[in-house]
């Protein structure tokens, strides 16, 4: 196994997830197989339990962790399935290091940072690398590791020292350090002192970087290039510029074109390397940038200050819109915004050509949700709710359409006289993390063929599949007391679980695209491969999704 670890120094939010995705992206158009982990210095045991405001989106994998929103960029931009034990917090290390201290593991010896904690993140590093995440099922060649915060926190430290200990556990050959760092321009100059002091504090940890990512909002100059060449101990061509491009897709082409993977061929001596062929993938990045026609989808949400707590949602829409050749034109609006009335926010519901409420927690807002649910409903206007976003519809239904004055939700209103969406019987209420209803879960269509004789939209997206796998997280469900009600009263619940108890898919038959799911497809979405609901959205929006059914149906028949 060869292992390529990455740490940023400087800021953060520079990109480092981008990088070291695009960099996996470039080995695997080499024919290589690529795996990632990421190392969050925090003392949580995963990211469940932290609001989305701190920290972006909690990002779900399919064995239930609750990770951070970094492997989902992993999962999308190198098709893998990753697990838990792929997102290594400070956390977990602990946890698994005194829980085997109680149970008199170490033989009476005093328990210390250095080894214990520092040989148990390295063996962690060693398991986890060999678990097979890619699509043929069959373990990684090279293995990427991400360090997250900064060189020189105190959190980081200790994962720092592990992996300085790590390279003469694996041999030179098997290991390279990247640095990612921040060449500003101050007065038309590129500036390389923070990346100086950036490898300086990593070499002052016994840790020399052999490349190094520069991020600039142009491209890095010759002169440039050479400073940081003298003053960081690495070749002039190990200075990669990772300036700002159209979209993120050109990435792994940047690196390419200043042949990133030679390097990493020659340092750690890869033997089965071919030339690199980005096929499909440089085929979009180049296209994407010239599209004119845009699609604009309003998204109603709680967290709209920080973008990232929508991350996988927005890529999710992009890749749709990719399969559709439009560019995405993605208008906020703050779900309160709707329940005060403020017109601003109304403009843009009404003005948008499709509406998208994705999950969320808390009462805040949720009225909100709801009208934008009944608007949609009336006006024929292309709308998908995700989780709570699915609640929402199933809430409005039964208010609007069914005279359940009141109904809703117990997570709002726990004394409902219609509580038609209530909490999952066997959650636990008295913990938090790691709790829900959580991971990759089975939704079967069978209730999918209407009374007229045709089918659910839903079930067509997913090329007629009679069952899929989706990710989950959530506390709260379809009252099972109401669902024949609803189904009969006119919103087909057309997906449920196994038992059948659950409701995982709500369709309004005659309406334009009127979906709500329990899920949350966001997750599986990929670049060349976009989520069947958000890519209905979008063929909804622009008018397209009978076109785009009547072509799949001609293509299955055949
Ligand atoms: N709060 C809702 C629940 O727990 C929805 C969760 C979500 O949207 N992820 O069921």
């Amino acid at each position: 196994m060869k292992y390529i670890v990455v740490t940023g120094g400087v800021v953060s939010g520079l990109g480092k997830g981008v990088t070291i995705s695009s960099m996996g992206r470039l080995l695997q158009a080499c024919g290589l197989r690529v795996t990632a982990i990421k190392i969050d210095p925090y003392l949580n045991v995963d990211a469940g339990t932290m609001s989305p405001f701190e920290h972006g989106e909690v990002f779900v994998l399919n064995d239930g962790g609750e990770t951070d929103l970094d492997l989902g960029n992993y999962e999308r931009f190198l098709s893998l399935e990753l697990t838990q034990d792929h997102n290594i917090t400070t956390g977990k290390v602990y946890r698994h290091v005194i829980l085997q201290e109680r149970r008199g593991d170490y033989l009476g010896k005093t328990v210390q940072v250095v080894p214990h904690i520092t040989n148990e993140i390295q063996d962690w590093i060693e398991r986890t690398a060999k678990i097979p995440t890619s699509e043929d099922g069959e373990e990684a060649d090279v293995c990427l590791i991400e360090v997250g915060g900064t060189v020189g926190d105190i959190e980081s430290s200790v994962f720092l020292e592990a992996l300085r200990q790590f390279q003469f556990r694996v041999g030179p050959e098997n290991f390279i350090l990247c640095f990612v760092s921040l060449v500003p321009i101050l007065s038309d100059e590129q500036k390389t002192k923070p990346t100086q002091h950036g490898v300086k504090d990593l070499r002052s940890l016994g840790l020399s970087p052999s490349v190094i990512f520069c991020r600039c909002t142009e491209e890095l100059l010759g002169p440039t290039r050479q400073k940081i060449s003298d003053f960081c101990h690495v070749p002039a061509e190990h200075v990669l510029s990772v300036h700002d491009v159209k979209n993120v897709y050109q990435v792994p082409i940047l690196l390419q074109q200043q042949n990133l993977h030679l390097i990493l061929e020659k340092h750690l001596q890869i033997s089965k390397m071919t030339k690199p062929d980005l096929g499909a993938w440089a085929l979009m990045a180049n296209a994407m940038a010239q599209w004119s026609e845009t699609v604009q989808i309003c998204l109603i949400g709680k967290y709209t200050g920080l973008q990232d707590s929508y991350l996988s949602v927005i890529k999710a829409l992009r890749h749709a819109a990719i399969a559709c050749q439009h560019k995405l034109d993605l208008q906020w609006v703050e779900a309160t915004d709707l329940e005060n009335d403020v017109e601003e926010a109304w403009d843009k519901v009404r003005n948008c050509q499709g509406i998208i409420v994705p999950g969320g927690f808390g009462n805040r807002g949720f009225d909100g949700k709801v009208l934008a649910a009944k608007y949609c409903r009336e006006n024929n206007k292309p709308y998908l709710g995700v989780c709570l976003g699915f609640q929402a519809v199933v809430v409005e239904y039964c208010r609007n359409v069914l005279n359940m004055t009141g109904a809703n939700s117990t997570e709002f209103d726990e004394k409902s006289d219609y509580p038609v969406v209530f909490f999952m019987p066997e959650i636990d209420k008295t913990t938090m993390g790691g709790n829900m209803r959580l991971g990759s879960r089975v939704t079967k269509f069978t209730h999918a063929q209407f009374d007229d004789g045709s089918t659910s939209v839903l079930k067509r997206l997913y090329k007629n599949k009679e069952s899929i796998h989706e990710r989950h997280r959530h506390r709260y469900e379809v009252n099972p007391e109401y669902v024949d009600q609803i189904h009969e009263g006119g919103l087909k619940l057309v997906g449920r679980d196994e038992t059948g108890e659950r409701m995982e898919v709500a369709e309004l038959p005659g309406h334009p695209y009127y979906v709500g799911v329990q899920y949350h497809p966001e997750f599986k979405s990929r670049p060349l491969n976009p989520s069947p609901p958000f890519h209905g959205l979008v063929l909804a929006a622009i008018g397209k999704l009978d076109a785009y059914l009547e072509e799949e149906t001609m293509l299955l028949g055949n």
